[in-house]
Parts: structure tokens; C-alpha cells; sequence
């Protein structure tokens, strides 16, 4: 491996500078809707007045939200046993009417759009701006695992062999499948993994967390209208118990779940102890990420892909960046323009168009929140301070650690920890980022090409985002997920995903 030190020293001619005319400026948040500002998924978002007429349908939409009741022990034991009951006939429905209703589901999520926002915005607290990426997002996997279980699970592959013997090699369901998503993206995490699962031939008991369960259900009830057999999907709403409760259930044959690090590994327990068949979990956590930026890095870029990362959703994202590294000769004019453009957030209402940044997702979440804040204002610099309004709101921070290990888990919200570092020890940066042991996202701003590779190479890291903000994984383009505390290395959104929930059967016939 290259020392990253090392390529830091060479001559200044082998910096490469960027032309003026390749990066052109990138509007500041401020803009979020001015014409032509495109999303983190390339799509425009349209004229102002066809804006206002979709809010004011959300606003509609938003009257007629019902409140849905935890399920009992009782009834999460039936719906496994509903689930298990109805695994036979789905696993044997053929992989194209499987994939016809994902991608009918996608096309009913795209009709309802407007419900749909409206669902993200009262339950989940999301801005207009994250609630269309995430109904983006949610059809978007309906689309693709539809696609890739056409291929996966379509048809047998054809394997070598001897004359006389043909040997062939088919994909399969296990069985009851339990889906475990967290309240950050209800939507999208929610049918990702319930997609994937029903893709691969599994039944599926979808637990969604206790703060979301209403976009959960509407996302139910959409799948069976597009043409999931109710047998083959049942919701089970409650909290971490009734999950603890489904995990330890004897006849699951797989768990998959996205949320903490600590609760990955309490499954992962329940898992170990049970008697019977082993049954795989496969989980997407946490991350303590960070960016760092060196001395060719583009300021106005950083402070755009900073802010951005950092506070876009609150912070509220598993990518959002916690930590950034700064050098030393850039630093001062770096944070100073990163505060300048956390000035220009507006936080509040999520269904006013103008906002940024919404709520956090409840009050036990904001008083985590401020007592880190009040914890990091005694230990470290504070650079910026954003205005909160009353209520669940938690204004962007910054501050400046004196060394990284004062950030010791994962903040999930809108605080950035900002620590400065001297060119030749960005060997130490590295190691400071392997030593967290979380393996999410990871950023780079430079301009030294050799410097990105060196990073890349040393980095054992899911996501790596270089020059650009680091949040907003495309399905399908960026497949998803890290590794180490970060979750078992499956990636979302990417083709080898499907295969994780399926076995495999090699049928060998002496002909
Ligand atoms: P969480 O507290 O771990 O909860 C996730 C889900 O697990 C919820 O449905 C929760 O139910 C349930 N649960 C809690 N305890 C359980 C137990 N003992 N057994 C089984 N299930 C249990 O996470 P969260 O606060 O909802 O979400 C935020 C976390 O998710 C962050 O750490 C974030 O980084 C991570 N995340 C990761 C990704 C990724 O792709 N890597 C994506 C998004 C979020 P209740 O809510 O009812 O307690």
C-alpha cells in the first residue's frame, strides 16, 4: 500500500487543478427550488405553481390520517404462522408475476404521490424535497429488484457437466422472512426490504418501527393491491419488543433488518441461541462517517457538500456526515464558509416549500441531541450555531474537536465535528476512520488524483463519495450498505442484493 504522506509531498505541478468551466458553482440550499436546481437524483423539480398544487393536495391528504394500533404478542405469532402457510404457493408463483407486482406497486406509489408525501410529512417529519426523493426511491427498488428477479430467479442456470449428466443450478425462497426497518426512510427502506424479500420467493412479516407504522400500513395495503397475495405479506406494528418477539420466533428462515448497530447485534444474539435451522441476518447499521478535505479541494464545493451531508434531513440519514477532516492551511476559510452556508438554512415546517430542515423525529431524539450539544459546548469549539423553532427542532451545529476519539458513536442529527489535520499526518487520518470501526460512507474533496486513490484503497468503507456530498444513494447506481459496525456488507439498490434472501439448489440427472 502507497503511505498517503508520501504523495502529499510532491512537486505543486502534479496537483490537478480544476478548470472553472467543469465545475460550474452549485447553488447553496438556499436555492433548493429555483428552476433548474435538480435533486440528488438528477430530476428537476418542476414550476413553482405545479409545487404549490401538489403541496396543497398533501395538505388535503394530511386530514385523513388514522391512527394504527400495536399488534399483541398473539397476533405477531399468527402472522408468522399465516406467513409460513402462505410461503408454498408464493415461492412457486413464477419470478415474472412476482416481478409484475413490484413493478404494478411502483407505478400505484407514482399515482398516489400526493398521498404518499403527505404520509411522509406528517408521520416522518420530511421537507417536500426529502419526501419526493424518498417516494423516488421506494419505486425505484419496486423497479429494480423487479428487474433483477426476473434474471435471478427467471429461470435455472444451465451448468457444465459430463455427457449424460445435466446439472443445473436454481435460486429459491427460504421461507418466512422477517423485515425490521427503522423510521428514517419509512417508505423507502420499508419496501426495499419487503421487495427484495418477496422478489427472492420468501414470505414476509414486516415490522416497521413504532414512530411510522401508518406509512408502513399504506405501504401493505398497496403491495397486496398490486398483487401480493395477503398470505404472503403481513404487517406487524409495535415496538423493539414485539421484534425481539419475532426474531426469536422458531420458524423463520431469515431476518433482514436496517437501524442501530446495537440492535443488529441483539438480533444477532437471538439468532446464535436458537435451536433448529441457522437463520442469516442480514443487516444494514449505523456509522460514525466522515469527509475529509484537503488543501485543493474546491471551498465553495466543500461548504456546499458539507451542509448538505451534514444537516440535509436533519442529519437524520445513516450516510449524513459526523465527521470532517480539514487541513490545517484551508481550515479557518473553510469552516468559516460552511458556517456561512448553515446560515441559510430555514428550519421548520416541513410542508412549508421554503424549508430545509424539518423536525427530528421525536423528543426522546431531540433530548439526545441537546445533551450532546450541551456535552460538545464544554468539551469542544462551538463555530455555528443555527435558530430552532420551539418544539421537536434541532438547529445545525459545528463544532471543532481537538481530536476525533471525542466523538465516540453515532449523533444522529444535524451536529458536525470538525477536526483540522496537518498534510503529513494524513496517514493518522486514516487510521483514526478505520479505528471508529464503522464502515458507512466516506467523502473526499481533493484535487490530487493520486491522493483519492491512495484513500480509496486504504479505506475499508461501503460508500465512498469523492468531490461531491455524500448522502442520496441511487438504487441501482450506487448500490448501498458498509461494513464492520456498519452491517453485514449487503448492498441495497445493487445486483447482487436478491441473492442474499434466496438458497441455491444444484439438481444433478444422470440422463
Ligand atoms: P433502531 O432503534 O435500531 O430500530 C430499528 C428497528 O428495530 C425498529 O423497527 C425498532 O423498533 C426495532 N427494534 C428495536 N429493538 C429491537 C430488538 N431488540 N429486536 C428486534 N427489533 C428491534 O434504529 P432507528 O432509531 O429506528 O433508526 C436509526 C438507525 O438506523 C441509525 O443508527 C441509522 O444509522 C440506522 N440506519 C441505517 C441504514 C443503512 O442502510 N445502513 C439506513 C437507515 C438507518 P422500535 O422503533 O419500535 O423500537
Amino acid at each position: 500500500r502507497v503511505p498517503v504522506t508520501a504523495l502529499l509531498q510532491r512537486p505543486a505541478d502534479a496537483i490537478v487543478r480544476p478548470q472553472a468551466a467543469a465545475h460550474p458553482k452549485i447553488p447553496l440550499p438556499g436555492d433548493l427550488f429555483a428552476p433548474g436546481r435538480r435533486n440528488s437524483r438528477g430530476v428537476e423539480f418542476g414550476e413553482r405553481a405545479a409545487l404549490h398544487q401538489l403541496m396543497t393536495n398533501v395538505k388535503a391528504e394530511t386530514a385523513d390520517l388514522k391512527p394504527v394500533a400495536d399488534a399483541t404478542p398473539d397476533q405477531a405469532n399468527a402472522a408468522v404462522a399465516a406467513a409460513r402457510a402462505g410461503f408454498a404457493a408464493w415461492t412457486r408463483t413464477p419470478a415474472g408475476t412476482r416481478a409484475a407486482a413490484l413493478e404494478q406497486a411502483a407505478h400505484l406509489l407514482e399515482s398516489r404521490s400526493a398521498h404518499f408525501i403527505a404520509l411522509l410529512q406528517a408521520e416522518g417529519g420530511k421537507t417536500l424535497d426529502d419526501a419526493l426523493s424518498e417516494l423516488r426511491e421506494a419505486a425505484d427498488f419496486c423497479r429494480y429488484y423487479a428487474a433483477q428477479g426476473r434474471k435471478l430467479f427467471g429461470s435455472e442456470t444451465a451448468m457444465p457437466g459430463p455427457t449424460g449428466e445435466s446439472n443445473a443450478l436454481a435460486m429459491r425462497g427460504r421461507g418466512v422472512f422477517i423485515a425490521i426497518s427503522p423510521w428514517n426512510f419509512p417508505l423507502a427502506i420499508f419496501l426495499g426490504q419487503v421487495t427484495a424479500a418477496l422478489m427472492a420467493g420468501n414470505s414476509v412479516v414486516a415490522k416497521p418501527a413504532e414512530q411510522t407504522p401508518r406509512i408502513a400500513r399504506e405501504a401493505v395495503a398497496l403491495l397486496h393491491e398490486a398483487g401480493i397475495p395477503r398470505s404472503a405479506l403481513h404487517l406487524v406494528t409495535g415496538d423493539g419488543k414485539i421484534g425481539a418477539m419475532l426474531t426469536a420466533h422458531p420458524d423463520i428462515a431469515g431476518v433482514v433488518f436496517t437501524g442501530s448497530t446495537e440492535v443488529a447485534r441483539s438480533i444477532n444474539r437471538t439468532l446464535a441461541a436458537k435451536d433448529g435451522p441457522i437463520v442469516p441476518l442480514i443487516a444494514e447499521t449505523g456509522g460514525i462517517n466522515a469527509m475529509i478535505a484537503d488543501a485543493t479541494a474546491l471551498p465553495e464545493q466543500v461548504a456546499d457538500d458539507v451542509v448538505t451531508s451534514a444537516f440535509r434531513s436533519a442529519g437524520q440519514r445513516c450516510s449524513a456526515l459526523r465527521l470532517l477532516f480539514v487541513q490545517e492551511d484551508v481550515a479557518d476559510r473553510m469552516i468559516e464558509m460552511i458556517a456561512g452556508a448553515a446560515r441559510e438554512l430555514k428550519i421548520g415546517d416541513p410542508s412549508d416549500v421554503a424549508t430545509h430542515i424539518g423536525p427530528v423525529i421525536d423528543m426522546e431524539a431531540k433530548q439526545r441531541l441537546d445533551a450532546h450539544i450541551a456535552r460538545m459546548k464544554s468539551e469542544a469549539r462551538l463555530h455555528f450555531a443555527g435558530d430552532a423553532p420551539e418544539g421537536c427542532f434541532v438547529a445545525p451545529h459545528i463544532f471543532e474537536l481537538g481530536e476525533a476519539g471525542q466523538l465516540t458513536e453515532e449523533v444522529f442529527g444535524p451536529i458536525l465535528h470538525v477536526v483540522r489535520y496537518r498534510a503529513e499526518n494524513l496517514e493518522r487520518v486514516l487510521q483514526v476512520i478505520e479505528r471508529t470501526g464503522y464502515g458507512l460512507t466516506l467523502g473526499i474533496h481533493s484535487r490530487i488524483d493520486d491522493t483519492i486513490e491512495a484513500i480509496i484503497d486504504r479505506a475499508e468503507i461501503g460508500n465512498i463519495y469523492v468531490n461531491r456530498n455524500m448522502i442520496g444513494a441511487v438504487v441501482g447506481v450506487q448500490p448501498f450498505g458498509g461494513n464492520g459496525l456498519s452491517g453485514t456488507g449487503p448492498k441495497a439498490g445493487g445486483p447482487h442484493y436478491l441473492a442474499r434472501f434466496a438458497t441455491e439448489q444444484t439438481v444433478t440427472i444422470n440422463t
